[in-house]
């Protein structure tokens, strides 16, 4: 009678390339002074070597890793013309391996009331669940 069959199909659009190498940090170009390796402000001098990158121009981030909410990814605090204290300047941040959950405090804006980033998540945005939950049960 019917010859319908369902197929079910998985989508090879899907499929993960998990690049396997043996080091898990990746060389970045430097968020706060864009890899040219001075303080973008120049605060003490035009010269003045970036303070994220000790003047390298490239940040050695261990993966994986998330764009820092906290400044956006400039690798810049906010209203100041200092390097960003969540990130410290590479505009990214390393997080742990596992599942991740919004941060309750900053609710995933990676800073807090004031425009700093947030002491909770690091201005990461988001928590590891375990954690997460271990601290709920340590709350008074
Ligand atoms: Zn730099
Ligand atoms: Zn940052
Ligand atoms: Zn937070």
């Amino acid at each position: 009678m019917a010859t319908e069959e369902k197929v079910v199909e998985t989508t090879a659009a899907e499929k993960v390339v998990e690049t396997t190498t043996a080091d898990e940090w990746v060389e970045l170009t430097c968020a706060f002074c864009q890899g040219t390796g001075r303080d973008p402000f120049g605060l003490l001098s035009v010269l003045s070597t970036c303070g994220a990158c000790r003047g390298a121009g490239k940040v050695r981030v261990k993966r994986p890793y998330v764009p820092c909410r906290a400044c956006g990814g400039t690798g810049i605090q906010p209203f100041t013309r200092l390097y960003c204290l969540g990130c410290g300047g590479k505009g990214v941040q390393s997080i742990p391996e596992g599942a991740m959950q919004t941060c309750p405090v900053c609710e995933g804006a990676g800073v807090d009331g004031v425009g700093l980033y947030c002491q909770h998540c690091h201005g990461i945005g988001e928590v590891p669940v375990e954690e997460e939950a271990g601290k709920k049960a340590e709350k008074k």
